[in-house]
């Protein structure tokens, strides 16, 4: 016998139960990001490599070891986006997005690679969507990013096991100066931290601030605070964010080691994290990023954006509010007699047609093993098909959950069924 190929490490299989969530998430999604103006963006897959370098950070843990890189025949570099804020601004500046208005409010949704340790929560093909705003430097703008991945939240009731932390790196002088601020404190203790913490010390000391390494938490407990470095309109930014989350009651935490390890972050960033998850908690992760636009070749153009995991989204759905995802079909023709089945494709493809979810046995089974298909299927109608009724143009329809039978025309049976079905649904 030929070997079994089996899925590579570290990525799923989403099947079709579980693809039902998936399916309730996504409408979510695309409901809540019409309501707030968002349009949904398709970027490629692959990119040139360049583009991740550039537009997330060489010394980011993303391209200093996650990317899933390639020489495609004619010898280019290219990348399995891990992310999507580089793909999303690489094609608003290519396709001149601020010329159709000065504001651009996009979203997306697909499959991100990354070669990190498979645990739970954390795949090496994983799903994201995110929102990004390009074009408003303005706290109201970080406030309506924040606001829209909370509703999503809301949509899905599970506001209450989610903790929004946020925090304000500011802009460059800020972070010039927290920068030494932070060198100065640690300079002392330099031979005391990781060993990763000390590379990060000249080329990225704030990095420091989110090591999970126990002496560089313990050093870093009491570090000077980015908070107390933000220059004067840094320091405006930020608070008018916060003051806008209390109008909107979106309960906070400011979390001053929160700095995410993108390097492009300027002003406002933040995390969604939840306690229905282990170790990996994030949900959601995001921030303002002003000048990664100029970077990648753009104007100067300010942006704010967020990414949100799927697979550990739904996680936290499963362990606080499980979505009812129980197979449904309104109707299961149930075939007597061999000479019959080639009748049912023309009878269920009409039903099809009229909007009934509809299915018949392919496999010239018994009746006993139709009835019992049916119910498997979640149908809410069995059509019994037999040589009599055949004869005359009707089906016995049953209700399954009332147990009630009655003839019914071919013709009438979609009607029939969605009446009943409609009728049902509106005294629930
Ligand atoms: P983490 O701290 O878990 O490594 P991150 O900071 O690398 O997260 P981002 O790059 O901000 O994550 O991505 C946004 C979100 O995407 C995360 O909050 C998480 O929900 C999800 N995510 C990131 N990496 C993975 C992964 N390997 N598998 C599944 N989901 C992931
Ligand atoms: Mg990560």
């Amino acid at each position: 016998m030929p070997d079994k190929v089996q899925r590579v490490k570290g990525v799923n299989d989403i099947l079709p139960v579980e693809a039902r969530q998936w399916q309730v998430l996504e409408a979510v999604i695309q409901k809540v990001m019409n309501r707030y103006a968002y349009g949904e963006i398709r970027p490629p897959i692959f990119e040139k490599t360049e583009l991740f370098a550039r537009g997330v950070g060489e010394d980011t843990d993303i391209v200093s070891k996650e990317m899933y890189s390639f020489s495609d025949l004619g010898g280019s570099s290219l990348t399995l986006r891990p992310e999507l804020t580089a793909g999303v601004v690489r094609s608003y500046i290519q396709n001149n997005l601020q010329q159709i208005s000065p504001v651009q409010k996009l979203w997306y949704e697909g499959p991100m690679f990354r070669q990190e340790r498979p645990q739970k929560g954390r795949y090496r093909q994983f799903w994201q969507f995110g929102a990004e705003a390009i074009g408003s430097p303005n706290p109201e703008q970080d406030v309506e990013m924040i606001a829209l991945f909370y509703a999503i939240l809301k949509e899905l009731g599970i506001t209450d096991s989610v903790t929004l932390k946020i925090n304000s790196v500011g802009d460059t002088e800020s972070r010039t100066a927290y920068r030494s601020a932070l060198q100065d404190y640690l300079k002392p203790h330099l031979s005391e931290l990781s060993e990763t913490s000390q590379a990060r010390f000249e080329s990225n000391p704030l990095r420091i601030l989110d090591s999970k390494a126990p002496q560089d938490k313990e050093l870093v407990k009491d570090a000077p605070k980015i908070r107390e470095c933000l220059n004067e309109a840094s320091a405006n930014h930020y608070d008018q964010v916060l003051s806008m989350l209390k109008d909107l009651k979106i309960p906070y935490t400011q979390d001053d080691l929160l700095v995410r390890g993108l390097d492009y972050y300027t002003h406002t960033i933040f995390e969604f994290t939840s306690d229905a998850l282990g170790a990996q908690d994030a949900i959601c992760g995001g921030g303002r990023y002003n000048d990664l636009v100029k970077e990648l070749g753009g104007n100067d153009v300010p942006a704010i954006g967020w990414a949100s995991g799927i697979e550990r989204l739904l996680l936290v759905v499963e362990a606080i509010k499980p979505m009812n995802t129980d197979p449904v079909l309104d109707l299961y023709l149930v075939v007597l007699g061999d000479e019959l089945r080639i009748k049912a494709p023309q009878l269920v493809r009409d039903w099809r047609d009229q909007g009934l979810s509809c299915d018949a046995d392919a496999l010239r089974r018994s009746m006993k093993a139709q009835m019992r298909e049916a119910n498997r299927q979640g149908a809410r109608f069995v059509a019994i098909l037999g040589e009599d009724e055949f004869s005359q143009g009707v089906v016995q329809l049953k209700n399954f959950e009332s147990g009630e039978q009655e003839t019914v025309a071919f013709d009438q049976v979609a009607k029939t069924v969605l009446n009943s079905l409609s009728e049902r649904s509106e005294e629930s």
